[in-house]
């Protein structure tokens, strides 16, 4: 799934490409995309608004439009938006005709993508507020906020990093770069970790979101740039799809495990594992 680099590599690209153009047309062809709109109606609602900025919240590109309205869109798994694809790509969701002219696409094979009509500011704001915690740029998210979303928590530090309504952006691949720099094995419970870790860990958090982004994201499977190249930051992850190998720092082998449902990749000696589950697991 795209996470924060990724989708801050596509704004990057795409903004020069639509800021100040406008939509001409827009064609939707899944309803899963536009609901609970129907695509005629998300369509029309687009249609003819110009494109003031191009931003990005957490995971999602948000589209700044003429009129005080906004498109939320979320790529999900597997959604990428091409700008001219030739030829023309399989598993097509939206048709976008910029004026002066330009086409782009909206590609989604899993088709879990969508874009969300927000009308006025208030309501952009209330939907991000609902759905989306701290940006991990935002001067907002210094060690001492980690500390305190983390406080009196037992579930694993993992959940915690890719829980979007606490940090917003962090996904399976960059928590466990940024617990392995960090030297924080992912199934410490979060609210236990020393002061020292939690400001390492905040650290960390921001410097595997950079090189991500300086990489122009990591392509495991279907992440591509708006004009189709695929990133570059899967070549650099110390530890994450790395199980087998070994650790970079020490050369302890890499191990796979499960934490809150995916698979984390960890070197459990630069990460040592927390006492109780090394207990729980005889
Ligand atoms: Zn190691």
């Amino acid at each position: 799934m795209p996470e924060l680099p990724e989708v801050e590599t596509i704004r990057r690209q795409l903004a020069p490409l639509v800021e100040g153009r406008k939509l001409a047309r827009v064609e939707i062809l899944d309803p899963r995309w536009s609901r609970p709109l129907a695509p005629s109606e998300l369509a029309d609602a687009l249609s003819g608004r110009r494109v003031q900025r191009l931003g990005r919240r957490g995971k999602y590109l948000v589209w700044h439009l003429s009129g005080d309205a906004y498109l939320a869109q979320h790529l999900r798994m597997t959604g990428a938006v091409l700008c001219e694809p030739e030829p023309e790509p399989a598993h097509v969701r939206v048709l976008i005709e910029l004026a002066p002219k330009r086409r782009l696409v909206i590609v989604d094979p899993r088709r879990f993508g969508t874009g969300e009509l927000l009308l006025g500011s208030d309501a952009l704001e209330d939907f991000f507020a609902a759905r989306l915690g701290v940006e991990p740029f935002d001067e907002r998210f210094t060690p001492e906020h980690l500390r305190s979303i983390a406080r009196g928590r037992s579930t694993p530090i993992k959940a915690l990093l890719l829980d979007q309504r606490r940090i917003a952006g962090i996904g399976n691949i960059y928590a466990d770069e940024a617990l392995h720099r960090a030297g924080v094995h992912p199934l410490r419970p979060a609210g236990r970790l020393t002061r020292e870790q939690y400001a390492c860990l905040r650290g960390t958090v921001v410097e595997v979101l950079n090189a991500g982004i300086e990489a122009r994201g990591a392509t495991i499977d279907d992440f591509r740039h708006v004009d189709g190249v695929r990133g570059s930051f899967q070549d650099r992850f110390l530890v994450h799809r790395r199980a087998g190998e070994p650790c970079p720092s020490c050369g302890t082998t890499i191990v796979k495990m499960v934490v809150v449902g995916r698979g984390t990749y960890v070197c459990e000696t630069c990460q040592p594992r927390p006492r109780r589950a090394r207990q729980s697991r005889r």
